[in-house]
């Protein structure tokens, strides 16, 4: 197999303005070679917008963009080594399947004696071989996302842009299309831009996840590390499913204090705070606990059951046991496990980080 040369990428202060609003806000980011480099955020963040500048549609109103050290500002999609698949797969309806993997070949001139073998083969890591002569309209969703990812990967491209490939695709389809994608990319070892507002989508398939909101990176990191050390609220009521409970409240000499909540014991300076957990970082029972409320509702998950109650208009999660008994309106305790308390600075919502006894 021919390795795909070298591809880093790096946005310099990449910024998109239309008039005073800010589209993207001063981005700084490097994506390694080979890297699977997931963009996440709510719709509007920004996501589409630093994914069109990086391939050369949209121009950045300042800032710049780099592939391998060499700026690409005011190039134009061609004159970048990219491949791009998007939401709609926009297949040619009167070509064959077989046609319209070849049609990037044809576009870049590329010797004719070797299209063949190269539509064969991209064809086969999407596992289309048998469906080469058909046309797009006689194809499911799924097989059209496969045609177009076919048509993206046929030339080899140093960078791969996606935005929101598996959106049009029904949930049981999402899941096998996404290891589909997962494996193709790291076959092909190419350097990878994935958009998406989907968190289970990023969180299953990023190297590194970058988290937007307004424009803004609001923090970079590997799955885990997002999922375990939120930068923000902004992230932790963002990553996981259910989200980090989030208290607002105040601490006053090591104790936490917020509605229907005490938390006391926390080695933390006076002032306002929020305090978070995750719904495995606690139990729920009849006794008395840190937080106390009456259940708002019981979800059995097949493997646990998702126990809410609801505290000031806020829901709070709580996994439990698959068996957990009780009912809508049962006043239950909540304990959250020793040390695995999130702190946020009550006013920023900045994380602080406290280091745990062992
Ligand atoms: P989605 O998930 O909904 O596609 P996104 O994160 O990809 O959202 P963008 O498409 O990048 O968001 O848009 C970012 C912001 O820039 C949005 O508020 C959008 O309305 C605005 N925007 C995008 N294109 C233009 C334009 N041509 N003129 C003015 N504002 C624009």
């Amino acid at each position: 197999r021919v390795r795909i040369p070298v591809a880093e990428l790096l946005l310099e202060n990449l910024t998109k303005q239309w008039g005073d609003f800010v589209g993207v806000d001063q981005m700084k980011l490097s994506v390694a070679d080979r890297e699977f480099l997931v963009l996440l955020g709510p719709s509007g963040c920004g996501k589409t917008t630093t994914m069109r500048m990086i391939a050369g549609l949209e121009e950045p109103t300042s800032g710049s963009i780099f592939f391998d050290g060499k700026r690409m500002n005011g190039l134009g999609p061609q004159k970048r080594d990219i491949a791009m698949v998007f939401q709609s797969y926009a297949l040619y309806p009167n070509m064959t399947v077989y046609e319209n993997i070849r049609f990037p070949l044809r576009m870049h001139r590329i010797e004719k004696r070797l299209h063949d073998e190269k539509v064969r083969e991209a064809a086969r890591l999407v596992e289309l071989d048998n469906l080469l002569d058909r046309r797009p309209s006689a194809l499911s969703g799924g097989q059209r996302q496969r045609v177009a990812l076919a048509r993206a990967i046929v030339r080899k491209p140093s960078v791969f842009l996606m935005d929101e490939p598996l959106s049009n695709l029904d949930a049981k389809l999402r899941v096998s299309t996404r290891a589909h994608i997962k494996n193709l990319c790291h076959e092909l070892e190419v350097t990878t831009v994935y958009v998406t507002h989907d968190q289970i989508e990023a969180m299953t398939l990023a190297d590194r996840v970058v988290i937007m909101q307004d424009g803004v990176i609001q923090q970079i990191g590997t799955p885990k590390e997002i999922y375990e050390n939120p930068a923000n609220t902004f992230v932790a009521g963002f990553i996981g499913n259910p989200a980090m409970n989030l208290l607002r409240g105040e601490i006053r000499s090591g104790t936490f204090t917020a509605s229907r909540t005490e938390v006391s014991g926390l080695a933390m300076d006076d002032g306002s705070l929020t305090l978070g957990f995750r719904a495995e970082d606690a139990q729920i029972s009849a006794e008395a606990g840190q937080l106390n409320a009456p259940i708002y509702s019981i979800e059995l998950l097949g493997d646990c059951s998702m126990v809410t109650v609801r505290i000031d208009g806020s829901l709070i999660a709580v996994k439990a046991d698959k068996a957990f008994k009780g009912e809508i309106g049962d006043e239950v305790g909540i304990k959250i496990a020793p040390n695995h308390y999130h702190f946020f600075d009550g006013n920023s919502g900045v994380r602080i980080d406290v280091s745990h006894p062992d």
